[in-house]
């Protein structure tokens, strides 16, 4: 198919799917034991984009009515043309929380059409800058016991061969502060001397909190404190990172560009967490690096680890990306072609057009909700 011959978007289809998780899974401000993963589907000359996003079934709901009538028509080509579109279709809805997500699935679905009509892979599309994106294993919740932490750390370094791995601390926001301190001493000796060890608060510490914790923690050798204190607290974050050796971190809750921008602004981080399925899809992402690299900082992707390898494998100042344990699984289990790291390590696929990823709709069915 050539890129002339696409006429249109003429398709736009949305379903939702609510997953249980392998076990209880927490973190310093939040418990889960279901993951929602919502679907968007764009179609132009028979052929099939897919994106998706980890959020609430309404999502689907909110494509369906507000974004569907701006995408259909639209020049399959033309996708930031069609991301303004929906961006302004948002206007009096709201773009943060449910409207980016519903944003940036949408997006990425109509990134991976373009790629399928033009038979290219998607990081050849984007401008493929490095061959292979560093990943980190990311779980280790508070919900887990001794033996499930040391089970999925062992199983992230000896089996999978990973490099950095990351735990959740700030359990019960952040009144655990000693069964937060046990855990990083458990995972430094699980993990042995050489592998990166990070910590995820999600928020839970006070500014004072977290800069004593990040002391308590420096024979561990912690090397990422990530949202120490909540992301909304700009100035907080940048009085952590004042005060600690470790990179801080955060950016996950980022539905577009100005978030970033004021994060950058602030100096609260040391590498920023952009989140693919959340901040606006690809097109708004490769915009969030480019602040980012003006400001001096790498980026890191957060979660939904099969959406971000070809976007971050076309970002200069990339630094890693979160290979985090729900949505691997979730992933590995309803997309054929999902990635897996190898020597702590994952890669675009050359070898097949788009995204490389097919959707398994028949094994997604026992899931459905929408
Ligand atoms: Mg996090």
């Amino acid at each position: 198919m050539s890129a002339s011959s696409a006429s249109a978007v003429d398709q736009v289809s949305t379903s939702a799917y609510r997953i249980p998780t392998d076990a209880p899974e927490g973190d310093g401000t939040f418990a889960w034991d279901l993951t929602t993963l919502v679907l968007a589907q764009v179609q132009a000359d028979g052929v099939v984009g897919t994106g998706w996003t980890y959020g609430s079934a309404t999502c689907a709901g909110l494509i369906d009515e507000v974004l569907t009538p701006v995408i259909r028509g639209r020049d399959p080509m033309d996708v930031p043309g069609t991301f303004q579109g929906m961006v302004d279709a948002l206007r009096n809805v709201g773009r943060p929380g449910v409207g980016g997500m519903a944003l940036s699935a949408v997006d990425c679905a109509l990134w991976d059409l373009k790629a399928r009509l033009l038979e290219l892979p998607l990081s050849k599309l984007l401008g493929q800058v490095h061959d292979r994106v560093p990943v980190y294993g990311s779980g280790g919740f508070t919900t887990y016991d001794e033996e499930q932490l040391t089970a999925q750390l062992k199983g992230w370094v000896a089996d999978q061969g990973l490099t950095r791995v990351k735990i959740k601390i700030g359990e019960s926001r952040g009144t655990r502060e000693e069964r937060d301190l046990s855990r990083i001493h458990e995972a430094r000796d699980v993990i042995g001397p050489e592998v990166e060890l990070f910590v995820d608060a999600n928020g839970a510490y006070t500014v004072g909190q977290a800069v004593r914790m990040a002391d308590r923690m420096r024979p561990a050798d912690v090397r990422w404190f990530e949202e120490p204190v909540s992301s909304d607290d700009l100035d907080g974050l940048a009085s952590v990172r004042a005060h600690t050796s470790a990179d801080v971190a955060a950016g996950e809750y980022g539905f577009d560009l100005v978030y970033f921008g004021r994060m950058c602004a602030a100096r609260a981080v040391d590498c920023l967490q952009v989140d693919v399925s959340r901040c606006g899809g690809i097109t708004e992402l490769l915009r969030v690096a480019a602040v980012a690299a003006v400001h001096g900082l790498q980026v890191s992707g957060h979660c939904a680890p099969n959406l971000h390898v070809d976007v971050l494998a076309s970002v200069p100042n990339l630094r890693h990306l979160e290979w985090f344990h729900d949505h691997v699984r979730i992933e590995s289990m309803l997309f054929d072609g999902a990635r897996r790291p190898a020597r702590g390590e994952v890669s675009p696929n050359l070898n097949a057009p788009g995204n490389g990823l097919k959707w398994r709709a028949e094994e997604a069915e026992r899931w459905v909700i929408k």
